[in-house]
C-alpha cells in the first residue's frame, strides 16, 4: 500500500508563531497564511511577548512572525530569545516602525526578513513566501534606509580609474577640474556635460571631493578649498 502523498501543508514549514497584539492584523495574517496554504491548526497567535515566550519555550516552532510594537515589550527582545533558541528559526518582523533603531535592532537580533504592515496583502505574502524559500526579504523603503546608512566606497566610485586610497586633502587632477567648476557656480549636470561624463559620475567626483575636504557643501567645499590654497 502505498502511503497518501504529502499535502501541500505538510511542505509549509509549520507550526507558525504569530506575535500580534493588534485583532485586525492578526485576521490579516490569518488570511495571508491562510492563503499560502497553511492549515489553521498550525498557527498559534501570541498577543505580548510574555505569550509568545510561553509558547516558544514548550513549543518547537519552523516560522515566527513577529510585530515589534507589543503591549510588554519590543518584539527585538523576542527575536534575539529565538535565535538563540534556533539559528535555523524563520523570523520575519511584520512591523508599522520604519525607524533605524528598529530596523538595524530586529536585523541584529536575528530577524530573517523585515516588512511593512502598510503594505499589502499580496506584499507581505511575497515576503513569507521568500522567507519559506530561504530568502531575507528587505521591504523596498528599508533596503534603501540600510543603503543609505552605507558609508560610500571611495574604491567603488570611479570604475574606470583604478583603486587607491583617499588622501584626505589631497585632491585628484579631475577633481580639482570639477570643484573648479563647481565654484563656478556650474550645476551636477552642466558639469556633466562640460566634461562628457555621466551626472552619476560627477556627483561621486563631488561626493568624493566633500570627503577630502570634510565638508557637506558645496560652498564649504570652495570656500575650503581657497583656503587651502587649492583654488584661486
Ligand atoms: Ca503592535
Amino acid at each position: 500500500m502505498t502511503p497518501p502523498a504529502p499535502s501541500d501543508e505538510n511542505l509549509l514549514p509549520a507550526p507558525v508563531l504569530v506575535v500580534e497584539d493588534d485583532p485586525l492584523m492578526r485576521q490579516r495574517l490569518a488570511l495571508v497564511l491562510d492563503g499560502l496554504g497553511y492549515a489553521r491548526e498550525a498557527i498559534t497567535f501570541s498577543q505580548s511577548l510574555g505569550e509568545a515566550r510561553a509558547y516558544a519555550s514548550n513549543n518547537p516552532l519552523a516560522m515566527a512572525l513577529v510585530d515589534l510594537g507589543l503591549p510588554d515589550g519590543n518584539g527585538i527582545e523576542l527575536i534575539e530569545e529565538l535565535r538563540a533558541q534556533d539559528p535555523s528559526l524563520l523570523i520575519l518582523v511584520i512591523s508599522a516602525w520604519s525607524t533605524e533603531e528598529s530596523i538595524l535592532g530586529a536585523l541584529r537580533a536575528g530577524a530573517t526578513g523585515y516588512v511593512l504592515k502598510e503594505r499589502d496583502d499580496l506584499e507581505v505574502s511575497l515576503s513569507i513566501r521568500s522567507v519559506l524559500r530561504g530568502g531575507a526579504p528587505i521591504d523596498p523603503f528599508i533596503a534603501r534606509r540600510i543603503l543609505a546608512l552605507l558609508p560610500v566606497a571611495a574604491d567603488h566610485i570611479e570604475p574606470e580609474e583604478p583603486p587607491r586610497p583617499v588622501e584626505a586633502g589631497v585632491l585628484s587632477a579631475r577633481e580639482s577640474e570639477i570643484l573648479e567648476l563647481v565654484s563656478q557656480g556650474l550645476t551636477n549636470r552642466e558639469i556633466a556635460e562640460q566634461l562628457v561624463i555621466s551626472r552619476y559620475t560627477a556627483e561621486c567626483h563631488i561626493k568624493r571631493i566633500y570627503r577630502k575636504l570634510a565638508v557637506s557643501s558645496r560652498t564649504r567645499a570652495v570656500n575650503e578649498a581657497r583656503q587651502r590654497g587649492l583654488l584661486p
